[in-house]
């Protein structure tokens, strides 16, 4: 039995968004900015697709540009402010790589995070009065930690009037009310990947008024904002993946939150010396995030895979390695028990087969490695 746990490293591609790719690639595959009919009905697909997100989120169509994912999104808000504004970039600890390394690349202030992975607002009020851009994520990729997003704004609105605010709210679509995130922020980034859509894909959500400076210049798409031939097929598969999603949402969230909650019961009471992390902290629905004593996730995640439980330790990295997670050690998490970190990530698709499942195979996954170590 294959169990897939790692829906927030990235979601299976949803139906409906192969098959708006597929006909994007096989029908729409003229260049968007030409000046004949197939580039004009290529555009139209396009600007189609724009204009369900916008519904999505609420916004105005200049309000949506697309990227090529998480990544760029949060570097182009970042970098984009810094390089018009300058003055200090701000985000909290357990931002993604995507936040945290432009902001140290620009010597900027990080926030740091309480035990249960929530920033802490009165670092938010303590910043630099020349703040240009703060940065805290809608909901961990790690953890699930909810932030307290609505405060963070109230905060910089009335300290810092003159600064944006820059939410990633890449892990929330599927779980939280985005239209509520866009009306706090002036700039979101979400990713295709991580709702059913393709990877390569995303959106930077820059609300009226706020400007930047691109930091990819070329052939003027997106009204200046960010360069490049536009990826029609990646675009119109998200479109597709997220309306599918917005569509599904309520009882998914239900159905999610259920198998879940079955998660975090019933591991504790099969696992001695098991830590829910973030116990205190609201999460989102499909997280389950444990630290086991005395294990290695490393081994843990061997294990797993051989009984067909594809999980995650930290966040998944490119190069495959290992390394302590970053979330982990600004919540003060001590190394030994971060070590054996387990990621356990749902869907709407998950199943009580899927659950029971893990239920079954963890423990003796983890008694052999504290087996082991004992021996
Ligand atoms: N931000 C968060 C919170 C994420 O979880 C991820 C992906 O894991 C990213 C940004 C990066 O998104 P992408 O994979 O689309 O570049």
């Amino acid at each position: 039995m294959i169990c897939y746990l790692d829906n927030a490293a990235t979601t299976k591609t949803r139906p409906e968004a192969i098959e708006a790719m597929v006909s994007a690639m096989t029908q729409e595959y003229a260049n968007p900015t030409g000046a004949h009919s197939m580039a004009r009905s290529a555009r139209r697909l396009i600007e189609d697709s724009r204009e369900n997100i916008a519904d999505l989120l609420g916004l105005d169509l200049g309000e949506v540009i697309f990227t090529s994912g998480g990544t760029e999104s949060d570097n182009l808000a970042i970098k984009g402010i810094h390089k018009l504004r300058g003055g200090v970039v701000a985000c909290s600890s357990i931002e993604h790589d995507a936040v945290l390394h432009p902001v140290q690349q620009l010597d900027g202030k990080v926030i740091e995070v309480d035990a249960d992975g929530i920033v802490k607002l009165d670092q938010v009020e303590a910043l630099p009065d020349d703040t240009s851009i703060v940065s805290v994520m809608a909901a961990n990729n790690e953890t699930g930690a909810i932030q307290p997003i609505a405060k963070v704004a109230e905060i910089v609105r009335a300290k810092f009037p003159e600064a944006v605010f820059h939410v990633d709210a890449v892990q929330g679509f599927c779980w939280l009310d985005l239209m509520e995130v866009c009306k706090l922020a002036d700039m979101v980034s979400l990713s295709g990947h991580k709702f059913g859509g393709p990877k390569g894909v995303g959106i930077l959500v820059s609300r009226s008024g706020i400007k930047f400076r691109p930091t990819q210049i070329g052939g003027g798409q997106e009204r200046e904002r960010r360069a490049g031939t536009h990826n029609v097929p990646g675009i119109a598969g998200m479109a597709a993946a997220a309306q599918a999603t917005a569509a599904k949402k309520d009882v998914g969230i239900a159905h999610t939150k259920e198998l879940r909650d079955q998660l975090i019961t019933r591991v504790p009471q099969e696992i001695s010396d098991t830590h829910i992390t973030s116990v205190n902290a609201d999460r989102l629905a499909n997280i389950a995030h444990f630290c086991f004593e005395g294990v290695d996730s490393e081994a843990l995640l061997f294990l797993l895979e051989r009984e067909g439980i594809m999980a995650s330790a930290a966040s998944s990295c490119a190069s495959g390695a290992m390394e302590s997670s970053h979330v982990l050690t600004a919540m003060g998490v001590p190394a030994n028990l971060a070590n054996g970190s387990l990621r356990l990530s749902l869907s709407y698709e998950t199943t009580q087969a899927e659950i029971d499942h893990v239920v079954e195979k963890l423990p003796a996954a983890v008694n052999q490695i504290r087996g082991a170590k004992e021996a």
